[in-house]
C-alpha cells in the first residue's frame, strides 16, 4: 500500500504542531515510518488519505467498540448539535447518563463526568487524599493513568522505595508521594505499606493492564490488593478507563468481581467525544464540591454533545449485553488463528488476552508484569507492525499497546488479518 499522502501530510504537520501530533504515540517512534492521516471511517474500517482501507485493531483506542460511525451514536450528536453545543448550565442528559451507569456497574452510587481518562484518575486520587487525609499513593510499573504529574513517575534508584519523576517538569516533590509496586507481585505492595505505615491514601490500577500490552492480574491478586486495603484504611481505585463497558457491562469489577472504592472511566463511556468520569460510593463521592470540601469542576464537564454520545453508546451496549459475548468470540477467534501461525513457524511469542483486549509479545516468557513485556523484540514486532499494515490492517503501533476489538470487525477481516500474518510470518523467526 502507499501512503505517499499521508506522508506529506506528517510533513506539514511537524512544522506546527510539536511531532506532529497531539498525543505522542501517533507519531509511529516506537515503530519507526510515517503515521498514516485519517480522512474518514465507518464499521471496522479507517479511510486514509491516500485512499486505502485499513482494518482497524485500535478503534480510536478503545471508545469506538459498536464500530466506527455508529448511526445510532452519529444520529444523537447531530440531533443535539441543533440545540446548542455548551451551556454550562445543569442538562437532564447528564442524570440520564448518570443513572444509566450506575445501574449498569457494580458498587458505584454517584457519579462525576469530566472530559477525559486523565481528568478522571487525577481527580479521583485527589478525592482518596482528601477523604483519608493522607498523602501517598501506590501505583504499579508500567499501568497508565493519564499524564498528570502524580502519575509520570518511575522506579527509583538503589534502595529508594518512592519514585522518581519520569519527564522533566514532574518535581521531586510530586514524585516522592507515588510509590511503585510491581503488577502481580503482591510483596512488593505489602512492603511498601510497612514502610509507610498510616501514610497511603489508595492504591490505583489497571485492574486488567492495557499500557504495557495486554496483562492479565493472576488469580486472586485483586482480591488480595482489596484485603490489603480494607486492613489497612487505604481506598482501591481501579482505573477502568479501558476496560470499563469493554471486558463486560460492569467492567472488571463484575467480570473479575472484585469491587474497588473508586472507579475511574473513560474512552467507552463518551461513544468517541471526549469524556472521562470517575465513581464510587455515595460515603466517599460526597466529599466532592460542592457538597465536600475537595474541589473539582470543568466548564466543559457534562458537555451535551458528549453526554449525548455516551448516553447512546450505554444504552447501545446495556440493551445488546450479547455484543460483550460476540466480542469474546472474535478475539478469541483472532487469537487462535495468529497463535496456529506463529506457531507453526516456531516464531516465539506470547499472546495475552481477556474478552475484547489482545495482544502480541515476542519473547519467551509469560508476560506479567512491565519488567517481562520489556523483554519484547522490539525489532520483530517492527517487521510484525508494518507487514501488517503493509497488508491493510492497522494494529496499535507499540507492543506496549493493547488491541482493542470492535464489533463491527467481521470473521472475514479476522481471516484477512490472519492470513497476512502467514504471508510474512517467516521474517520473524
Ligand atoms: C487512556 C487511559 C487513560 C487516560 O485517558 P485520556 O482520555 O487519554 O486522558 C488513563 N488510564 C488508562 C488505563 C488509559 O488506558
Amino acid at each position: 500500500m502507499i501512503y505517499k499522502r499521508s506522508s506529506a501530510l506528517f510533513d506539514e504537520a511537524k512544522k506546527y504542531i510539536p511531532g506532529g501530533v497531539n498525543s505522542p504515540v501517533r507519531a509511529f517512534n516506537a515503530v519507526g515510518g510515517d503515521p498514516i492521516f485519517v480522512k474518514k471511517a465507518a464499521g471496522a474500517y479507517l479511510h486514509d488519505e491516500d485512499g486505502n482501507q485499513l482494518i482497524d485493531y485500535i478503534s480510536s483506542w478503545g471508545p469506538m467498540i459498536l464500530g466506527h460511525a455508529h448511526p445510532k451514536v452519529v444520529d444523537a450528536v447531530i440531533e443535539k448539535t441543533k440545540d446548542g453545543t455548551s451551556y454550562g448550565i445543569p442538562t437532564e442528559l447528564e442524570t440520564k447518563i448518570a443513572k444509566l451507569a450506575i445501574d449498569m456497574v457494580p458498587g458505584i452510587d454517584k457519579i462525576r463526568f469530566v472530559n477525559s481518562g486523565t481528568e478522571a484518575c487525577m481527580s479521583a486520587v485527589r478525592l482518596a487524599r482528601g477523604y483519608t487525609r493522607k498523602d501517598k499513593i501506590i501505583k504499579f510499573a508500567g499501568c497508565y493513568h493519564g499524564h498528570s504529574d502524580s502519575f509520570l513517575i518511575q522506579a527509583g534508584s538503589g534502595g529508594a522505595t518512592f519514585g522518581e519523576p519520569n519527564s522533566p517538569g514532574v518535581t521531586k516533590g510530586t514524585a516522592k508521594d507515588t510509590l511503585l509496586a510491581h503488577y502481580n507481585n503482591l510483596d512488593s505492595v505489602k512492603s511498601l505499606i510497612q514502610k509507610h505505615k498510616g501514610e497511603i491514601a489508595c492504591i490505583i490500577i489497571e485492574p486488567v493492564a492495557g499500557n504495557m500490552g495486554c496483562i492479565l492480574p493472576n488469580d486472586g491478586f485483586l482480591e488480595d490488593l482489596r484485603s490489603l486495603c480494607d486492613e489497612h484504611n487505604i481506598l482501591l481505585v481501579f482505573d477502568e478507563v479501558m476496560t470499563g463497558f469493554r471486558l463486560a457491562p460492569g467492567g472488571v469489577q463484575e467480570r473479575l468481581g472484585v469491587l474497588a472504592d473508586i472507579v475511574t472511566f473513560g474512552k467507552v463511556v463518551g461513544g468517541g467525544l471526549p469524556v472521562g468520569a470517575f465513581a464510587g460510593k455515595a460515603e466517599i463521592m460526597n466529599h466532592l464540591a460542592p457538597d465536600g470540601p475537595v474541589y473539582q469542576a470543568g466548564t466543559l464537564s457534562g458537555n451535551p454533545l458528549a453526554m449525548a454520545a455516551g448516553y447512546t453508546m450505554l444504552k447501545e451496549l446495556n440493551e445488546n449485553r450479547s455484543i460483550f459475548e460476540s466480542l469474546d468470540k472474535k478475539t478469541a477467534y483472532l487469537h487462535k488463528g495468529m497463535k496456529k501461525v506463529l506457531d507453526d513457524a516456531g516464531v516465539v511469542h506470547q499472546i495475552n488476552r481477556i474478552g475484547s483486549m489482545i495482544s502480541i509479545h515476542f519473547c519467551e516468557e509469560p508476560v506479567v508484569d512491565f519488567k517481562t513485556a520489556a523483554k519484547g523484540n522490539n525489532d520483530k514486532f517492527k517487521t510484525y507492525f508494518h507487514g501488517m499494515l503493509d497488508r491493510g490492517v492497522y494494529m496499535p503501533p507499540s507492543a506496549f499497546e493493547s488491541y482493542f476489538l470492535n464489533d463491527a470487525l467481521s470473521y472475514e477481516d479476522i481471516d484477512h488479518t490472519i492470513k497476512s500474518l502467514s504471508e510474512f510470518v517467516d521474517k520473524l523467526k
